[in-house]
């Protein structure tokens, strides 16, 4: 999952899953969850915020180690944070009640990620142009099928700078949630935080949406007509 974790999707159907990664962090990650996870099981009516400070101190001090591309605190750094992603994507397909907000996750995540998934301008557009779908225009499914139409065509794109300034919430925030519902809320709150990072470019998504949904509007006429 190198170029477009949307291609890498499209192909799989689901985030790729290394078994290398896995053996390093991956079930030790795993476990530091449930033992995060257990310090708060005391304290059920503590609101989620509180929850996710807490989550970030524990995290912070027993592993010290941050992403440097998206400033998570996780253990494995770089990698540690790529073995969350994948394995909260992989729950997105397996648990429906997850599912929900998979597409927000996967472009927050990309977007706060771009050296590894927005390094072709395509990809870049993909994601910025999917996030811009997801939070200003209420994520329809059939918006979000005209972006990969778009792309496959004759579009011209130029490849945006990339941003040093990401958001300040992570996929490591995630952890904190106990129920699919507070898993809901922090993604939506995570992606919101991400597109703000990205107010610079919401002009130009705004316009690359509107072009993907006028060249998918044109090849329904040509297809009615013809
Ligand atoms: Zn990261």
């Amino acid at each position: 999952m190198r170029e477009s974790a949307i291609l890498a999707a499209e192909n799989s159907g689901a985030p790729r899953w290394t078994e290398t990664n896995a053996r390093r962090f991956g079930r030790k990650s795993l476990a530091a969850s449930r033992t995060a996870n257990n310090a708060f099981d005391e304290c059920d009516d503590e609101s989620l915020e509180l929850r996710r400070a807490r989550w970030n101190n524990l995290s912070a001090e027993s592993t010290g180690e941050r992403c440097s591309e998206c400033g998570a605190r996780v253990e494995g750094g770089n990698a540690g944070c790529e073995v969350l992603f994948n394995e909260l994507g992989a729950r997105d397909f397996s648990d429906p009640r997850y599912g929900a907000t998979h597409e927000l996750l996967v472009d927050a995540y990309c977007l706060q990620h771009p050296e590894r998934y927005c390094r072709s301008a395509k990809s870049y557009a993909a994601h910025l142009t999917r996030m811009c779908c997801g939070i200003e225009r209420g994520g329809k499914r059939e918006t979000y099928a005209a972006i990969p139409r778009w792309l496959s065509g004759p579009a011209k794109i130029e490849r945006p700078e990339t941003r040093a300034q990401r958001g300040s919430l992570t996929i490591a925030d995630l952890r904190s949630a106990q129920t699919p519902e507070e898993h809901a809320k922090l993604v939506r709150e995570w992606a919101a935080n991400v597109w703000q990072a990205y107010a610079p470019q919401h002009e130009i998504a705004r316009r690359w949406l509107d072009a993907a949904l006028r060249a998918d509007d044109q090849q329904a006429k040509k297809r009615s007509r013809g």
